[in-house]
Parts: structure tokens; C-alpha cells; sequence
């Protein structure tokens, strides 16, 4: 029988065991560009992001950790390869958990020294695998970086910890493409009972890469794998909690801030409904209430959606129906739309 999950905890937010799935993601400034990081792990907290990791590439980026921690809130996570001492300096200055790959820190007496630091300073450490650096051995065993060979090297990972009797761990290990990935990590869930940190690696720009990392996380979370997730993208950290959100909101995982729905439009559509979404969604940002609000473009299937949402537009010919929890409130002229839309939405919400 498959052991209780185990919940790790990195600053204020636990992750694994019951708890909701935690969104996270990684800033993309110089670390050691204090003014520019605080400002993007800012930026990111707002957005609803819960764990922060920032690079730590050198010792500039170590010696900034300790300023770093005391100027935000979100827990913080090192992330750092090949130079264990860097590891030690971060745990030092407080980070709130530290990323490696057991596999490019080199020599077992380095990890071990990292362990016990870990250890003395109640920190977890997440232990991530990627194709692209399996070790030789079992690179010479398996050919290419198949699943099997991903979950090897995790295996021998995990094993240097647990001979030092270290739990306090989160695993992620990332194939070449989704469907490895996914492979990986059903064989993850059911050999191990540490939190799963989900990903999908060089995801792309926002649009192929958000939607390969919802057809890759959707399905692992839809079967209840993965305890945190990062949504990787080329683009502003930003976009990835959103779409990270977006991925949860979806599966019925999480609400947070507003969602818009809206309809493709066809050739009932007598109404310019691109503008009213657009306007709509950029008027939607200054909300962090969670709420569904649809914006459908005719009479047909409009009334009826826009209904089941919490606030919603239903178009005609140049005029549309405003609906606020399931009831018609107004019926307004199409250039009123969306500032009457946004009235009714002050009027019902405390925000
Ligand atoms: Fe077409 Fe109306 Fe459906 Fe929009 S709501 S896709 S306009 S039928």
C-alpha cells in the first residue's frame, strides 16, 4: 500500500501531504542586481506567486541571499549547480530551501556537507534530476534518457540523502519532452512519498509553452500527481503564475483572481466582442477576488453562460444583457458595456 504523503515545509508555505497545490517560479535578473530582483520577486508575490527560487550562480549572487531574504516576504529557494560551497553560503543567509542536482555537486563528502547544513538549519533540500546531465553509468546502461534511466538516477540521488537520514526533501525530474515527463513522474509517484515539484522543461514562449505545460502538469494533476508547480516560459516570470493559475483554475485545483470566459464568436456575432474581451480583461487586473465573469456574443448561448458565471455579458445587436450571480440586471447599448459590466462588479464585491 502507498505511504502517506509527506508535507514539507519551505518558509511559511507547506507543500505535499494534503495540501493545496503550491504555485511557483523562478526570477530571470542577475541575482546579484538586488534593486532589480527585489523588484521582480515583488512583482511576483503580487501576481499570487508562493515560492520564489532565484539563481545563484557565484559568490556576487550568495553575498546578496541574507539582503535578499530580509526585503521580501515569499519563501525563497536557492538555486544552485557543481559549487556545493555556494550552497552552504545560501543555507547561511538564510534561504528558505535549496535546488540541486546531486549529479554536477561531484564528490558524496560535498553533498554530505551540504546535508548536514541542511539539517542543523531545518531547511529542505529538492533534489531535481534533468535528462540532459544523467550520469555516465546510467546513461551507458539505458542508451538515451528514458524514463526508466530518469528514475535511476533519482533512485541513487535519494539514496545518498536517506543513508544520511535526510527526509526533509521535494523531488522533480524532467524528460526531454512531455510525454517522458510524464512517464517520469507516475513512476515517481509511486515508488516515493516526498512532495513532487512539477515542470516542464524549455516549455517556449507563452503561448506553445503555456500550452505544452498544461497538456504536461494537466494531466499528471489531473491524477493527482505533483505538489507544486512552475509553469516555464521565455517571457516575464509573471505570465507563468498566471498561467500557472490558469492550469489550477482549470482542474478545479485552486481559485484565485478573476477568470474570463468568453465565446469564439461565430457568425451570430453582431457585435466587435474582440474589443469588449480586451477591454474587459485589462480592466479585470486591478481585481484579486476570485470570480468567473463571461462575456458571450450573442443570444444563443450567451444568456446561459453568462448566467453560470459570476458576472457576465450576453450581446445582441449593438446592445447586450448584463448578469450579475445568475440574474439579468440591465439591459445597456454596446458602447456601455463593459463600464456598466464593471459597475455591477463594484457593486457586488468587496474588493
Ligand atoms: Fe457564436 Fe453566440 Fe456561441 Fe458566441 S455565443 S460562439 S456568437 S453562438
Amino acid at each position: 500500500m502507498k505511504r502517506k504523503k509527506r508535507v514539507v515545509k519551505i518558509g511559511g508555505i507547506k507543500i505535499g501531504g494534503k495540501n493545496q497545490v503550491v504555485v511557483q517560479s523562478m526570477t530571470k535578473t542577475k541575482t546579484h542586481n538586488i534593486k532589480a530582483t527585489v523588484q521582480q520577486i515583488k512583482r511576483l508575490e503580487k501576481a499570487g506567486c508562493e515560492i520564489v527560487r532565484v539563481a545563484v550562480v557565484d559568490k556576487k549572487d550568495s553575498a546578496v541571499l541574507n539582503r535578499l531574504r530580509k526585503a521580501v516576504k515569499v519563501p525563497l529557494v536557492a538555486d544552485i549547480h557543481f559549487d556545493y560551497r555556494l550552497a552552504i553560503q545560501a543555507i547561511d543567509a538564510g534561504i528558505d530551501k535549496i535546488r540541486i542536482n546531486p549529479g554536477n555537486i561531484g564528490e558524496s563528502w560535498k553533498i554530505a556537507q551540504i546535508i548536514e547544513k541542511a539539517k542543523d538549519s531545518g531547511i529542505p533540500i529538492r533534489v531535481g534530476v534533468n535528462s540532459g546531465s544523467l550520469p555516465k553509468k546510467i546513461l551507458n546502461k539505458y542508451k538515451h534518457p528514458t524514463p526508466e534511466a530518469i528514475v535511476e538516477t533519482v533512485n541513487d540521488s535519494l539514496a545518498i540523502f536517506e543513508k544520511k537520514r535526510f527526509e526533509n526533501l521535494v523531488v522533480s525530474a524532467k524528460g526531454a519532452d512531455v510525454m517522458t515527463t510524464i512517464a517520469v513522474y507516475k513512476r515517481l509517484y509511486r515508488l516515493f512519498d516526498y512532495p513532487l515539484h512539477l515542470g516542464i522543461t524549455e516549455a517556449g514562449l507563452p503561448f506553445r509553452g503555456g500550452l505544452r505545460s498544461a497538456v504536461g502538469l494537466g494531466i499528471l494533476l489531473a491524477q493527482s500527481i505533483g505538489d507544486t508547480i512552475r509553469v516555464s516560459l521565455t517571457a516575464d516570470p509573471v505570465m507563468e503564475v498566471v498561467a500557472a493559475y490558469e492550469i489550477l483554475d482549470s482542474l478545479g485545483l485552486r481559485q484565485h483572481n478573476p477568470v474570463l470566459i468568453s465565446c469564439p464568436t461565430c457568425g451570430r456575432c453582431d457585435i466587435k466582442l474582440d474589443r469588449i474581451v480586451n477591454e474587459v480583461e485589462r480592466r479585470l487586473k486591478r481585481y484579486n477576488n476570485y470570480m468567473k465573469v463571461a462575456v458571450m456574443g450573442c443570444v444563443v448561448n450567451g444568456p446561459g453562460e453568462a448566467k453560470e458565471a459570476d458576472f457576465g455579458i450576453a450581446c445582441g445587436k449593438r446592445t447586450g444583457l448584463i448578469f450579475a450571480k445568475g440574474e439579468e440586471v440591465k439591459r445597456v447599448r454596446e458602447d456601455l458595456l463593459v463600464s456598466e459590466l464593471f459597475e455591477v462588479i463594484d457593486e457586488n464585491i468587496d474588493n
